[in-house]
């Protein structure tokens, strides 16, 4: 074993290195670079691209078509407040360019900042050949822990013609637009690109399995948001799911297990991920995986066999950037800094990128029901001030449950303009343990949304 001091980790291993990440993702990267930090001598491993999902294909590249959607009700509502844009066009390639621009920059900086701080860089896919070795190319490695964070992938159920859909990983470098589209499924990727494709000017259809979109949020997010999309011109088609995929010359004919066939150009999966653990040596090492075959750890991120561990969306549990991080920080502080902390997964913000956003922390009103008897709900709709002007009927709605007995908030809710930017600064309230009180209590900044939060002042019926 390696001993460990206050400050700084002092390597005493009759290995090639202390620690061997696989996977150079938002998990593996932070947890690399800061081992590297406290002294260990670290390796990692990447075979696609330096950042992971987030940066190549999730978050990052997400986020700007995000905004490149948004411009198109910027010109549509700018005449009310005087401005005459005449004929905005889009250029898709364009878009994409700068995108791409924009992700090589940021691989370089992942790449230069593992090599800064020291970190051996090896390029190729790694395997796992017993508990202490990692083979890359025919190059074998040896560490006394290996850190497993190789991330997801798409998941896309076995049905007939998926030979012609894409998924997330396609959609960014599209050769072209498409006029109309299907997207099927109905969580985060699913109403995010519906946005994004809506935005950029595609006729957009989601299929969604059940009877409303983002299982797990708030039943009024729910609501709310399928309502403000759907007067955005966003089709839904709920409990429909697809049969087949036929391939025509002038496209794709959707067919649904009820019988319907739907014309379209493009068909998106966005059913899920599932764990990138395939043929990575975990079965013959007797690694164990749960039944959707995600590694399982121990609250210190150990799995089964003691020197190999896993974080981030490999273990399937809050696959989101920021949980992966800190995941990665507090497995390594434990190992090479003799710190304690662990991650806390209760009042996990989040935000999804829909049009409107939504932000949330905490407990839904379902889940607050169950835990608390005397929940009082707190909510509020209104146009937000940009639209008293612009001409958009979109609405934002504001939604707080707070424990009448002890005072304490323990659920907000938006869908609006900024509601992740919004909810970020509620997160910390809400883990600070604030009371309505404390919200009443607090002076608004005007003229806000956010200062709706402040001045919820009864609670429904
Ligand atoms: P990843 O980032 O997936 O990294 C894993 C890395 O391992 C990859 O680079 C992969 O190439 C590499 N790898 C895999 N196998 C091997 C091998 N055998 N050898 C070497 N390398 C290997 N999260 C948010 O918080 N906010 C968002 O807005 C958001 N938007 C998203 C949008 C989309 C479209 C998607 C798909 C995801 C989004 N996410 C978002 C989720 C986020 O991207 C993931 O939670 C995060 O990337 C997980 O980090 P990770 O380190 O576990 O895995
Ligand atoms: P989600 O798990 O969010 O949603 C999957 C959707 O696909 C659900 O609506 C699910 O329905 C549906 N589905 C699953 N299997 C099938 C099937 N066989 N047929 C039809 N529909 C199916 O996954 P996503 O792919 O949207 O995103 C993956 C994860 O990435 C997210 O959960 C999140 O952790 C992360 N992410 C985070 C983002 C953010 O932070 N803004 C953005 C994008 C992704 P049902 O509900 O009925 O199971």
């Amino acid at each position: 074993m390696a001993s460990h001091n206050e400050h700084k980790y002092t390597p005493t291993t009759k290995f090639d290195y202390d620690l061997f990440v696989v996977g150079a993702g938002s998990g593996g990267v932070r947890a690399a670079r800061m081992a590297a930090g406290h002294g260990a001598s670290v390796a990692i491993a990447e075979d696609r691209y330096f950042g992971g999902t987030c940066v190549n294909v999730g978050c990052v590249p997400k986020k700007l078509y995000v905004y490149a959607s948004q411009f198109s009700e910027s010109f549509s509502g700018s005449a009310g407040f005087g401005w005459s844009v005449d004929n905005p066009r889009f250029n898709w390639a364009s878009l994409v360019a700068s995108k791409d621009k924009e992700i090589g920059r940021l691989q370089n900086v992942y790449d230069k900042l593992l090599r800064d701080s020291g970190v051996h860089v090896v390029n190729g896919r790694a395997t796992l050949v017993d508990a202490h070795t990692v083979k890359v190319g025919d190059k074998t490695y040896s560490a006394e822990r290996i850190i497993v964070a190789t991330g997801g992938w798409p998941f896309v159920p076995d049905v007939e013609g998926k030979e012609h859909i894409v998924t997330s990983n396609e959609i960014f470098n599209l050769p072209k637009l498409p006029s109309q589209m299907v997207i099927v499924g109905g969580g985060y990727i699913a109403v995010e690109f519906a946005g994004i494709m809506h935005g950029l000017g595609v006729d957009v259809t989601i299929f969604e399995r059940g009877d409303k979109v983002l299982r797990g949020f708030d039943e009024d997010v729910r609501d709310f948001l399928i309502a403000e999309m759907t007067k955005k011109g966003i089709k839904f088609m709920f409990n429909t799911s697809v049969d087949k995929i036929d391939l025509q010359c002038e496209g794709l004919t959707v067919h649904t297990t009820d019988g319907a066939t739907i014309p379209t150009e493009l068909v998106m999966y966005a059913t899920g991920r599932v764990p990138n653990t395939k043929n990575l040596g975990l079965e013959a090492l007797g690694v164990a995986l749960d039944e959707v075959g995600a590694i399982k750890v121990n609250d210190d991120y150990q799995t089964n066999v003691p020197s190999i561990y896993a974080l981030g969306d490999v273990t399937n549990r809050v696959n989101l950037t920021p949980v992966a991080t800190a995941e990665g920080m507090a497995l390594v502080n434990k190992l090479y800094a003799s710190k304690t902390g662990v991650v806390d997964y209760d009042n996990i913000p989040t935000a999804v990128f829909s049009q409107p956003n939504i932000g949330t922390v905490g407990l839904t009103e379902a889940k607050a029901h169950e835990e608390y008897s005397d929940i009082d709900v707190y909510k509020s709709e209104f146009k937000p001030m940009k639209n008293t002007l612009s001409g958009s009927s979109e609405r934002t709605f504001m939604k707080m449950l707070v424990v009448r007995s002890t005072d304490k908030v323990v659920g907000m809710h938006m869908v609006g303009p900024d509601a992740g930017e919004i909810i970020q600064g509620m997160a910390v309230a809400i883990r600070a343990g604030a009371t309505k009180a404390v919200f009443d209590s607090t002076i608004g900044i005007h003229p806000t949304a956010a200062e709706e939060f402040v001045t919820m002042r009864k609670p429904v019926a």
